[in-house]
């Protein structure tokens, strides 16, 4: 067995699950966000896919494998070789045509459907398959969790109407619950933006954790949770309290305080006192984007909004140092609305607002009693901010809470977006021609092991579940000098392999202290040790991984008793 264990973590890495896998011999990086998997974690990789294959077939989905590389011309026939920017692998071949490494397949699966399906009697189909994936992130990190090239599982469900199409999506849904409770995660379904895959509906399935990239709310109140990208928030436009007098606005000195947290330290005010100034660019225009001191601005929202103002938003992003010095006058950190020529849209909250506190448009300056109406004009008011815990439900009323997660399964209804711009149609009940209803359906094949580590691990190392665990059970030999200790975990050995149970023999010759170090990082779920102590009473000691007292079993009974548990595992 090929199992490189380290003591130390590596340096670049941040979170438990890259530091062990890293540490317990999964993975090794060739490139930054280019890994190999090593012989445990392939094992590991290929149990993952075998759940997931097992729901995809259950589901009535049909495997196939598309190859990596794709021709330019599909891409642009959806526009997406524009549009989908420098993450896309773009190459040339030696006759100059212009390729990429797929991060996705809808073109390709769009151009087998339509050259082959012509009728609705031939739907609904959903093809799916499990292959590495390709995109040129600006910055991988997490080990597995961000990296250039990944394993995927992508499905994708072609349907003749939406109620059928609907269905199809309805089915994946559940297929999915059914693979992440397999792998014993606590994960939540949540409401997700389309991102560049485009469609109107889409579901993440996000593992809880800690260190997870994506901030997701839920209610307390109802079922509805989201993406803080996507989760809609109930805001009542408040009034503004007419008791309150507009004060006289006046200038502070603030040197060197740029945040928020700074300035309001300083002035001792809290930070629902400010209003933030953001300038984005969309297309050849600016525009100031206010929002309360302790909000975050939603860019997926103020996109949306720019766009019904009839402004152009493929190029679309904060404005750089250099534009914002330029047209406040002032270096970063001390934009406000006073005075800006530009449009000014103010998320709802700032509606109510009296007497804030905003940047002055000058260096180491800030205006205090500030009022909108009569010291700067909002161009509009609208939702523009992200949700956050606290936030009324936009369902419901109720509270959310907030979580950090991890997706690990998209799902996205997407409708004829694909299939119309690339002329796949079919024949419907009535003879009439018609673009197919497609979705796609992704699942983080690599990701899940990183999140699998992520959620179930401790100081000493992994708890894979042993639905995932490279094996299930180690047989620990103590003293390999002793026949007597080498022939009985030899049968044990043997027996468990016979019975099914995937067994791993930790006969090298190394101390008791070694063995369990690496037992335990590496985190196989059960041991067996047999060292000539035990043997001379006839018993041998067990342990679960996951803790529970070490236990004495007698030579006869062990074989059964690791059956058993793994059978209680399993259910
Ligand atoms: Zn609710």
């Amino acid at each position: 067995m090929f199992m490189p264990t380290r003591r130390e973590d590596p340096a670049d890495a941040e979170i438990a699950s890259h530091k062990l896998l890293i540490r317990a011999g999964f993975i090794r990086q060739i490139a930054r966000g280019v890994y190999t998997l090593l012989p445990l974690g392939l094992r590991s990789v290929k149990k993952i896919e075998t759940i997931v294959r097992e729901e995809m077939d259950a589901a009535g989905a049909q495997e196939l494998l598309m190859p990596a590389i794709q021709p330019a011309e599909l891409w642009k026939e959806t526009n997406r070789w524009n549009e989908y920017g420098a993450e896309l692998m773009r190459f040339q071949d030696r006759k100059q045509s212009d390729f990429c490494l797929g991060p996705t397949h809808e073109e390709v699966i769009t151009e087998i459907l339509r050259n082959d399906v012509t009728s609705y009697k031939q739907l609904p189909i959903n093809l799916y398959q499990i292959q590495s994936k390709f995109r040129d992130e600006i910055r991988p990190r997490f080990g597995l969790m961000r990296g250039r090239e990944f394993i995927m599982k992508d499905a994708y469900s072609f349907d003749v109407d939406v109620e059928s199409a609907t269905k199809s999506y309805k089915i994946m849904y559940a297929a999915y619950e059914k693979i992440f409770d397999r792998f014993g995660f606590d994960y939540r379904a949540v409401e997700a933006d389309s991102g560049n895959i485009g469609g109107s509906q889409s579901h993440e399935f996000q593992v809880l954790a800690e260190t997870g990239e994506d901030e997701i709310v839920s209610c307390k109140g109802c079922d509805y949770a989201a993406n803080v990208e996507k989760a809609a928030i109930r805001v009542s436009q408040e009034e503004m309290d007419a008791s309150i007098k507009f004060l006289e606005m006046s200038e502070v000195e603030t040197p060197k305080k740029k945040t928020i947290d700074e300035v309001s330290a300083f002035l001792e005010r809290d930070a629902t006192d400010f209003v933030k100034t953001l300038i984005y660019v969309a297309g050849d225009q600016f525009v100031a984007v206010l929002v309360r001191g302790d909000h975050n601005a939603n860019e997926l929202k103020l996109r949306s909004l720019l766009k019904e103002s009839g402004l152009d938003v493929t190029e679309f992003r904060m404005a750089n140092d250099v534009e914002v010095g330029k047209m406040t006058k002032a270096p970063v950190g001390f934009a406000g609305p006073v005075n800006l020529q530009m449009p000014i849209y103010a998320d709802l909250s700032v509606a109510c607002m009296k007497n804030f506190v905003v940047g002055a448009n000058k260096k180491d300056t800030h205006l205090t009693q500030v009022n909108h109406g009569r010291d700067f004009e909002v161009s509009k008011f609208v939702d523009l901010r992200e949700a956050k815990a606290g936030d009324e439900c936009g369902k419901c009323g109720g509270e959310f809470e907030s979580f950090r997660g991890i997706e690990v399964g998209h799902i996205f209804y997407l409708g004829t977006k694909y299939s119309e711009a690339m002329k796949a149609t079919v024949q419907d009940q009535n003879g009439k021609s018609c673009a197919l209803e497609m979705g796609c359906y992704g699942i983080g094949i690599t990701r899940i092991l990183a999140a699998v580590a992520e959620q179930n691990h401790d100081d000493k190392g992994i708890m894979w579940p042993s639905a995932i665990a490279p094996f299930q059970v180690m047989v620990q030999p103590l003293q390999m000098k002793s026949d007597e200790v080498i022939a009985e975990s030899e049968r044990v050995y043997s027996a468990l392999k016979a019975a099914g149970v995937d067994v791993l023999i930790d006969d090298r010759d190394k101390g008791a202290g070694a063995k369990f170090k690496d037992f335990e990082l590496i985190g196989i779920p059960l041991r067996v040790t047999i060292g000539a102590r035990g043997l001379k009473e006839g018993m041998i000691e067990y342990k679960k991984r996951s803790g529970g007292d070490l236990e004495m079993i007698p030579v006869g009974d062990i074989v059964e008793r690791v059956i058993s548990d793994l059978k209680v595992a399993v259910n």
